[in-house]
């Protein structure tokens, strides 16, 4: 089976032999990008720098996947959010002071992230995974009206919030199906303001949970939902939003996880802060238990460090793909 399938087949929770090193969020480090010869704002701007350093993430690190955007802010300044290039990832530099349109197919840098996911289809072949990166509605709302907005409402009016986020995830899925089309094979939906870190998970329940289930439902491909932080509190309403693959991080216990998300295959389980400043030895473990714990699609808990060493990442790839032969 080629590596397109044997992580489409994990994905849908098959009982499939082998094992994927993923990079389910960003991979972009320090060394990865000086390795390019690119700036952090040129991968976002850019589609060629785009794909350049997305087959370099494949190459010299050799993780099993690509992907494509790097950054969360492509959907809200789509819709007219100002973003600061700055730093390693965009961010808003003023939110918007309300939302008049939901819409945001063709604007900003959608067409871009497209244009760079059919010329990555054309790099790797038909038999290589690549993810396409979206926003999930709530965190998307996050990123327009500003969290201390967004929470407000959250509390004050739930039901406004739950307005806002069906819609816009009514244009997230249009977009997503967009990337299918252009060729991504399956879409990863970045929720970090979802996460009970930050959220009430019951808040969560009310304003995200129907709006994921209205996005998973569009799409013909598996989604796999990344939350960061200990999500113990809400895995056991990850099921009802539709996803195939949950991207968890190991602040949650991973011991009980599997039984919560039922029907939804785990990936992910790999520290960032571990894969940053750990040992090789701690490293290789933690890549083992994740294995020994039935994570199947082994990945980075979250984005990388920008400054994770290239040689960590290389060891985590390194574990998996020797636990596979
Ligand atoms: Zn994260």
């Amino acid at each position: 089976m080629d590596q397109r399938n044997i992580f489409l087949s994990l994905a849908q929770g098959e009982n499939t032999a082998g094992l994927v090193a993923a990079a389910i969020t960003s991979p972009l480090t320090e060394e990865l990008l000086n390795m390019c010869g690119l700036t952090w704002s040129s991968v976002h701007k850019n589609h060629e720098n785009m794909v350049k350093v997305a087959l370099v993430a494949k190459s010299a690190m050799g993780f099993e996947t690509v992907r494509v955007p790097f950054d969360q802010c492509v959907e809200a300044e789509a819709l007219g959010v100002e973003l600061d290039f700055e730093g390693y990832y965009p961010k808003p530099r003023r939110f918007l002071e309300e939302i008049l349109e939901f819409n945001f197919m063709g604007r900003g840098r959608t067409m871009m992230v497209l244009q760079a996911i059919r010329e990555l289809r054309e790099a790797v072949g038909p038999d290589f995974p690549i993810l396409g990166g979206v926003t999930g509605p709530f965190t998307l709302l996050n990123y327009l009206l500003g969290p201390a907005k967004t929470m407000l409402l959250s509390r004050r009016d739930p039901n406004i919030i739950k307005d806002y986020a069906d819609k816009l995830s009514a244009s997230v899925a249009d977009y997503a199906t967009e990337m299918v089309s252009a060729g991504a094979d399956a879409i990863v939906i970045e929720d970090m303001a979802s996460s009970p870190d930050v959220l009430n998970p019951k808040i969560f329940k009310t304003v995200e949970v129907e709006p994921l289930k209205r996005l998973t439902s569009r799409l013909k491909v598996p989604c796999i939902l990344h939350i960061c932080g200990d999500t113990l509190k809400i895995l056991k309403d990850i099921p009802e939003t539709g996803v195939k693959v949950f991207h968890i991080d190991p602040k949650t216990n991973l011991r009980v996880a599997k039984d919560l998300v039922r029907g939804v295959t785990l990936a992910g389980g790999v520290s960032t802060s571990l894969l940053c400043e750990g040992d090789e030895k701690s490293i290789v473990e933690a890549s083992l238990s994740c294995i020994s714990l039935g994570i199947r699609i082994v990945a980075p808990a979250c984005a990388l460090h920008p400054k994770t060493p290239m040689g960590n990442v290389k060891t985590m790839i390194k574990a998996v793909k020797n636990s596979a032969c």
